[in-house]
């Protein structure tokens, strides 16, 4: 029998204490996170890994709803945000109380811009690694190590949802949302992925690190 490890979120953030744990959202509600001495947005920390993702068009649409925050035109090379997300402020989800995982654990223009650029990342290095030569590619989808961590975690999602490891829902959806939602859990709070899913966290960390300029 596997026990159950379900961290709560609010009482976490009080422990660590610091920036982000004054104005935490109490149970099923979202909290914002703080703003200041953070070490910087998402944006910003993602573009430290690779500084060409600066020169990538965001084109804000009013044509997203609730269900679809942005999207990146892989083709294209375009990043779409929605025009309500773009003026949300970051927010974070902790599990509801029988420990399902919140859909989005961040939402607000800095998350999903985050978790935007974190898609373009994957198929720049895609498209430059990639020996067969498939234009078009992600990088996530033709790893080893993230095609196995992703069927790893999804099917430990399907056998243990509630065990407070899972990023989001909507993490599961495939290899390269897994890839996006862990890159912008690792950029927008990096303790909290570490102590959730430390395996996650690793390789997060190791494939950044391969990919610094
Ligand atoms: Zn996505």
């Amino acid at each position: 029998m596997m026990s159950k490890v379900v961290v709560d979120i609010f009482e976490w953030k009080s422990k660590r204490g610091g920036e982000g744990s004054g104005n935490f959202g109490h149970e099923g509600r979202p909290g914002e996170i703080g703003g200041s001495g953070s070490g910087g947005s998402g944006v910003s920390k993602i573009m430290e890994i690779n500084s060409g993702l600066k020169d990538i068009p965001v084109i804000e649409t009013p044509a997203f709803g609730q269900e679809i925050l942005g999207r990146y035109d892989e083709n294209k090379n375009i990043v779409y945000l929605g025009k309500e997300e773009s003026q949300k402020p970051l927010k974070m989800y902790q599990d509801e109380e029988d420990g399902t995982p919140p859909f989005n654990r961040f939402t607000g223009k800095d998350a999903t811009l985050t978790h935007e650029y974190a898609h373009a990342l994957d198929y720049d290095v895609g498209k430059q690694t990639s020996s067969f030569g498939l234009y078009g590619r992600a990088m996530s989808e033709t790893s080893d190590e993230w095609k196995n961590m992703f069927d790893y975690q999804l099917n430990n999602y399907k056998l243990n949802g509630r065990d407070g490891s899972v990023i989001s829902r909507y993490s599961m959806t495939n290899v390269r949302e897994f890839f996006a939602e862990s890159v912008t859990s690792y950029m927008l709070d990096p303790e909290w992925l570490q102590s959730r899913n430390p395996a996650v966290y690793n390789l997060v960390d190791l494939t950044l690190n391969s990919l610094k300029e």
